[in-house]
């Protein structure tokens, strides 16, 4: 692999010290830059970058010149929350529900996480494959660079093994970092609706020791909200996975105040997710925890439910990152760069501090930020280039569009 300079950048976005590993609160409105840089890529890392009027005379005697023309260059999107392996999409759910159907009468037809369940039980390892990696080509194409995904259409031994499968496939096949995260309890599935206790003995004696003996999940995962896993359950969830190594990354709090930041900060999650339901007690347990507030603002966009509380969160100087929550149910969209503009749109977030939540944040709502996230010597050399732009603004502003022109990825054009 050659070594790649890029030259004549507009702004080299994102030179945050190598030592800083997360962004809490109000820190996260400080996004240094380098206008008109370059940045030198070699062996699949960041290996030096300046202003171009210290461009280096010992420049490799061979690589490949890319000119930025002016645009810019970010260290990728960090896709911190995903679930990108399922069978099929419900855009008949979306018909319905423009319709009028509720809920409960979509559920009848079939629909919701069962629907995604019964699909991906019949459906082929390999077919999972090849969608899943359709999803993913598009997501890097749309400058993420890393990624998590999870299980929870499963709902059986199989299954989720199964679908955990694929994601180390994926891992395998993408030259970027993935992250697994092993949701069985993502609802009760048909047989255990009336049998919790059931279900759960199933993950904790069943899945679980299968899951950990083969290595395939790095979280543990719960839905925890009403109607799906109360905080009692959650609790011996995540005490279990603790059991097998694997730290909680969890769905809490996005219909109501359930508990569940509660119950991940009593277990040291990396993040909890959602978040679009908070009170004070949320605020004041998660500023006191290490724990990340990753929010979905598409979730909320295509569900037309309440966006999170952002600007609480950062006023008591909690980290936020940012995710898509690309699913087939309530987002179909792993773009983001619209992640980030309705960060901006509808959290309020300022575009320094939606773009360090999408990149920097992100990348720790992974354990990923020693080696990606940012622009620092030693890092992957996963970026994108963008057209020329007239400010960082701009970027979050042209909502709904990309700007990117050329993706990088481990030092190499995609
Ligand atoms: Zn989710």
């Amino acid at each position: 692999m050659s070594p790649l300079l890029i030259t004549d950048i507009g702004s080299l976005v994102g030179t945050h010290p190598k030592n800083i590993s997360v962004l809490k609160g109000r820190e996260m409105n400080t996004l240094p830059a380098i206008n008109n840089a370059w940045i030198l890529c070699e062996g699949g890392l960041i290996t030096g970058f300046g202003s171009m009027d210290n461009l280096p005379a010992d420049l490799p005697t061979s690589f490949t010149s890319v000119c930025a023309n002016g645009g810019y260059v970010f260290p990728s999107w960090c896709d911190s929350h995903t679930h990108i392996v399922f069978a099929a999409s419900r855009e008949e759910e979306f018909v319905m529900k423009i319709q009028g159907k509720s809920y409960e009468e979509i559920a009848v037809a079939g629909g919701g996480i069962l629907n995604s369940a019964n699909k991906l039980q019949s459906e082929s390892e390999d077919h999972l494959f090849e969608s899943a990696s359709i999803r993913l080509s598009d997501m890097i194409k749309l400058g993420t660079g890393a990624v998590e995904i999870k299980s929870g259409y499963g709902l059986t031994l199989d299954s989720e093994l199964k679908m955990l499968r694929v994601i180390r496939s994926l891992k395998e096949a993408f030259k970027i970092p993935v992250k697994a995260s092993f949701l069985a309890a993502h609802t009760f599935p048909e047989d255990y609706k009336n049998d919790h206790k059931g279900y759960i003995k199933l993950i904790i004696d069943q899945m679980l020791p299968k899951v950990a003996d083969e290595g395939l999940a790095d979280y543990m995962d719960v839905f925890c909200e009403k109607g799906f896993f109360s905080v009692e359950e959650t609790d011996k969830l995540l005490e279990a996975g603790a059991k097998y190594g694997l730290p909680p990354k969890i769905h809490a709090n996005q219909l109501s105040v359930s508990g569940g930041v509660q119950v991940g900060v009593k277990h040291n999650a990396i993040s909890v997710d959602h978040l679009e339901a908070t009170d004070e007690d949320v605020v004041s347990c998660l500023s006191k925890s290490n724990t990340i507030a990753t929010l979905l603002p598409s979730c909320s966009l295509y569900l037309g439910i309440p966006f999170a509380n952002a600007r609480s969160l950062i006023n008591a100087d909690i980290p936020v990152a940012l995710a898509s929550d690309f699913n087939p149910g309530s987002t179909p969209s792993g773009n983001m760069n619209l992640v980030v503009s309705l960060g901006c749109i509808k959290l309020k977030l300022l575009p320094e501090e939606a773009i360090n939540a999408a990149t920097l944040n992100g990348a720790a709502a992974m354990q990923l930020s020693d080696i990606t996230g940012s622009i620092a010597i030693g890092k992957k050399a996963n970026l994108f280039i963008t057209r020329p732009m007239s400010s960082l603004a701009y970027l979050p502003y042209s909502f709904g569009q990309s700007q990117i022109e050329k993706v990088v990825l481990n030092g190499e054009l995609y």
